[in-house]
């Protein structure tokens, strides 16, 4: 290769992208021996999801399953012949709890007697939406909005189209294997260390195989996409946004930057500690908007939505929107950059300390 003379070449800072596209519909790619990719259509902004087939002898192990819907469960008819090998599903290892990923788990565990692998709060908080979906309407949810200042009217429009999507699962097992970060599972032939991390869901679970440089990253890192990380009704001052940058670094620090990463949505690529590093800086940029904002006046999480989202948003986007804007907040609050501000009473607003 040519090189300049006496000019050292800098690290790549893009990230490589092995595969240009993804599966076609109903069809797998081998991205690794034994591992097969696919992909499911969903019916939101974000128009898909990744599964993946690892070969653990006598048929798959599936990573992650798709949304609970009737086109999910027709696509899946096709997937299990010809583009599986016609080979069985072994096990369900369900990332986290987002319909996305678990939704069409019951569908499936209906056809296969196999194990489902979940971390027990993924578990548990998918199985609480299962039990009880009504809940996703109640007073604290309502309360948690209104609070934050959004209005009446899409506060109504988000508990109750916003949530929809929540509910596109296919039931859950009363039984299931339970996996925790440090764990080792064999699948096949190979060896994969479990590890978890925090933010976008509660301990979303990411697979890695060292001896083959490969990494199933879930959600927690995303080619393209910001994954979304959100306070949420049921814990409203958590602090997801922490807990999600430091599972950023932790990745950074422990798993080596030259793995294949093949994760939940967008392309697999290479490139780990860049873009790990990319999703830092992005929401660190994010709290410097909301910082500058409530530097001119003490503003709600509402209030602030349009200064971190500028395009206009349906009440699916607007209740993620508004979930992300607060889990700032609640980092900063933390920091000590933001304050509570004297209030009216009825709504919660946040001043800058600076
Ligand atoms: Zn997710
Ligand atoms: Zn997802």
């Amino acid at each position: 290769m040519h090189r300049n003379s006496g000019l050292q070449a800098a690290p790549p800072a893009q990230l490589v992208f092995p595969h240009p596209a993804p599966p076609a519909p109903r069809s797998t790619v081998e991205v690794a021996p034994g591992i097969l990719w696919a992909r499911l259509a969903l019916p939101f902004l974000l128009d898909h999801v990744n599964l993946y087939f690892i070969d653990d002898g006598d048929g798959w192990a599936l990573v992650d399953t798709g949304i609970g819907d009737e086109a999910t469960k027709a696509a899946w008819q096709e997937l299990l012949g010809a583009p599986l090998r016609n080979r069985p599903l072994t096990r369900i290892i369900a990332t986290h709890f987002h319909p996305d990923h678990v939704g069409a788990a019951g569908f499936l565990l209906r056809r296969f007697d196999v194990p489902l692998y979940m971390a027990a709060t993924e578990y548990l908080q998918s199985l609480n939406i299962n039990l009880d979906p009504g809940a996703l309407e109640a007073a604290h949810y309502r309360r948690f909005y209104l609070e934050h200042g959004l209005d009446a009217e899409t506060t109504q429009r988000v508990v109750t189209s916003g949530h929809a999507y929540l509910k596109l699962t296919s039931g859950l097992p009363p039984t299931y294997h339970r996996v925790i970060a440090g764990d080792v599972l064999r699948i096949g032939s190979r060896d994969f260390e479990v590890l978890t991390g925090g933010g976008h869901s509660p301990e979303e679970v990411m697979l890695l195989c060292r001896a083959e440089k490969l990494f199933f990253s879930a959600d927690q890192v995303l080619a393209k996409i910001s994954p979304n990380v959100s306070a949420t009704a049921v814990d409203p001052e958590g602090d997801p946004l922490g807990y999600y940058l430091r599972s950023l670094r932790a990745l950074r620090a422990d798993v080596e930057g030259d793995v294949l990463v093949l994760p939940g949505h967008n392309l697999p690529f290479y490139g780990l500690h860049t873009r790990a590093a990319e999703l830092i800086a992005h929401h660190h940029a994010r709290c410097d908007r909301i910082l500058q904002a409530c530097r001119a006046a003490p503003r709600s999480a509402a209030e602030l939505v349009p200064f971190v989202f500028t395009r206009k948003l349906d009440p699916h986007q607007m209740g993620f929107a508004f979930s992300e804007v607060l889990a700032h907040v609640n980092y900063m609050l933390r920091l000590g950059t933001l304050k509570p501000a004297d209030t009216d009473g009825a709504i919660q607003r946040v001043a800058a300390v600076l």
